[in-house]
């Protein structure tokens, strides 16, 4: 038995055998593939190696038609490497005698062949080190291509453990089957996490060599609760975690019991608990948990779950379907947010985007692409006519893209309304408040909108230069850094004063050991992932303002996150005892 601790980032117990999915560009871990099971393996490499070699026949044929036989002979190296019979040999070799995988074969053997390349002074020689990595990613596409088509297709539950996810790979699975994730990579805020915690799939990311420790068939137990990895538990763990889960479901069903109560707290003031989603099928859990509208509708994943640009009506009925879905309650309908880790497989963003996370992402990608913005605003406001909406641009850094990004939205409103078509009128205009540019310009900023929502996710990022994706900085992330706290209270104050409402939407609101101090600093709203609505609302029916504002008071006195948080954790505890009950403190 073998226990690792990672980042928790979905509650939940899982109990079930392990897949392995590999990663491209990851290190391949060491696979032992049982006797009876070489042939099989030497067949998929065969095919693997096949397969490539005809995707490089059609892209050398391409490049001839395009660029001329002369420089298409750029594919010689290519193809004569893929049609050596020594280098195959070895591959094969490699599989039978230490009874590996395809993938771990080729991964080890190309990666000694690039090293005697790299070593050469001949520079032909030399420079021939990123064609060996291409070919490598080719062949390796092709093996673990067959490994996600069979994850698609998954017979059996299981638990999914991988390098990384990519948020759109994390959006197709079957929830039916796959009961848990765990990866290397990885932070609290990067986008897979959310999308877990939203489907409601236990996970947790950071655990550095997890792909190396577990092999596809273990028996693993995932305890999204405390973050920890247990591979192939013994009978007494087994038994331990199969209570564990009872208990947990018992107190998700206690939960459950609140969600037709108000979001009130004790001295009677109304919280608007709104969900943050990903795509319109997820309303009825949000409904079902007891949202009272949607906050957040990151329309980018449309973009990510498709291989092509979707058209105008392919959102347009999106938008429809999500606003029918809510029968009336509001929803705020993010513009794409495109870029950083939410890259779509069609080739609208440069993947070669040096500092994706500061490029030309989100509000930034959409204002050089008019087309691709006004296609997606056409298709928002003909939706409006079917129920009340609001429109909220992300990533807004300056004034300057606020204003450009609110005429472009007038223009479309204009020609739409010269064509006859009706929508909704007075559409509210908000903003993300996520770039510390736009937090200190909030006085500013509010006169231009008629809302704010707080994105912590991105905000925690960009002030404190900490990428919420990277499980190795994963300690620096904090949402009770002074600093971020001094933002958020600057963002509550500027709207309060402009009389405009603030929300927050970042995944900070559905933290427990948030909810009071955002609360006492004068938030009346917040949007936050569907699961976590219940626990939260357990909370702001035990608290008053007052005593929230008290909390907020002394929690800004603190010069570090860590006395910022330990407060944090046990004023929630004093005034809700039952949340950290159900769970760690994790969650
Ligand atoms: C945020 O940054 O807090 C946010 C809600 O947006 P996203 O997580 O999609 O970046
Ligand atoms: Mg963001």
């Amino acid at each position: 038995m073998l226990i690792k601790k990672g980042i928790p980032v979905s509650p939940g117990v899982a109990i079930s055998r392990a897949i392995v999915l590999d990663a491209e560009d990851q290190p391949i871990p060491r696979r032992v593939v049982a006797p009876d099971q070489l042939e099989k393996e030497l067949e998929r490499l065969d095919a693997a190696l096949d397969h490539s070699g005809k995707d490089l026949e059609q892209i050398k044929q391409h490049a001839t038609s395009k660029i001329g036989a002369e420089h298409a002979k750029i594919f010689a190296f290519h193809l004569g490497l893929l049609n050596d019979q020594h280098l195959i040999g070895q591959f094969r070799q490699m599989i039978r005698d230490e009874q590996v995988s395809a993938e771990y074969a080729v991964y080890t053997v190309m990666r000694q062949l690039a090293r005697v390349f790299k070593d050469q002074a001949n520079r032909y020689f030399s420079e021939r080190v990123s064609d060996i990595w291409d070919i490598e990613r080719r062949i390796m596409g092709h093996l673990i291509g067959q490994t996600r088509a069979d994850l698609a297709q998954l017979k059996h539950q299981a638990v999914v453990i991988a390098h990384d996810l990519t948020p759109s790979q994390t959006a197709s699975f079957d929830r039916e089957k796959v009961r848990a994730l765990a990866t290397d990579a990885g932070g609290r805020t990067s986008h897979t996490a959310i999308l877990a915690h939203a489907l409601s799939i236990p996970a947790i990311v950071g655990l550095e060599d997890i792909t190396a420790d577990v092999t596809t068939g273990d028996t693993v137990i995932i305890d999204g609760n405390r973050g920890l990895v247990i591979i192939e538990p013994d009978a007494a763990k087994l038994l331990e975690y199969r209570l564990e889960r009872r208990r947990v479901a018992e107190f998700e069903s206690s939960l459950d019991q609140l969600i037709h109560l108000p979001a009130q707290t004790k001295d009677g003031t109304d919280i608007s608990l709104m969900g943050n989603i990903e795509f319109p099928s997820e309303i009825q859990t949000a409904l079902q948990k007891g949202a009272q509208g949607i906050g957040l509708y990151r329309t980018e994943f449309l973009y990510l779950a498709s291989e092509t640009e979707p058209t105008e009506e392919e959102q347009f009925e999106a938008y429809k379907e999500a606003i029918h879905e809510l029968n009336g309650l509001p929803i705020t309908i993010r513009t794409l947010d495109l870029g950083a880790d939410k890259v779509a497989p069609s080739d609208l963003i440069d993947q070669t985007e040096r500092n994706s996370f500061l490029g030309c992402r989100s509000i930034r990608l959409c204002l050089q692409n008019l087309p691709l913005f006004k296609r997606q605003l056409c298709a928002i406001i003909r939706a409006s006519a079917d129920g009340p909406i609001r429109i909220m641009f992300p990533m807004i850094s300056n004034i300057m893209e606020l204003r450009q990004a609110k005429m472009i939205l007038s223009d479309v409103m204009e020609d739409l309304q010269d064509q006859g078509i009706p929508f909704q009128e007075n559409i509210p205009i908000g903003m993300m408040i996520e770039v510390p540019s736009a937090a200190i310009q909030a006085a500013a900023l509010s006169k231009e909108v008629d809302f704010f929502s707080i994105g912590t996710n991105d905000l925690i990022q960009y002030t404190l230069a900490v990428d919420r994706g990277n499980e190795r900085i994963a300690s620096l992330y904090s949402g009770g850094h002074p600093a971020v706290l001094q933002l958020i209270q600057g963002v509550i104050r500027a709207g309060q004063r402009a009389k405009i409402e603030v929300s927050l939407c970042g995944e900070m609101g559905g933290q427990p050991e948030f909810v009071m101090l955002l609360l006492g600093l004068g938030l009346t709203s917040l949007s936050i992932t569907p699961p976590a609505i219940p626990e939260v609302k357990q909370i702001l029916r035990s608290v008053s303002i007052d005593q929230c504002k008290r909390v907020a008071r002394k929690a800004m006195s603190f010069d570090t996150d860590r006395e910022v948080m330990n407060y944090l954790k046990n004023e929630v505890h004093k005034a809700c005892p039952e949340v950290f009950g159900g769970r760690s403190m994790g969650f």
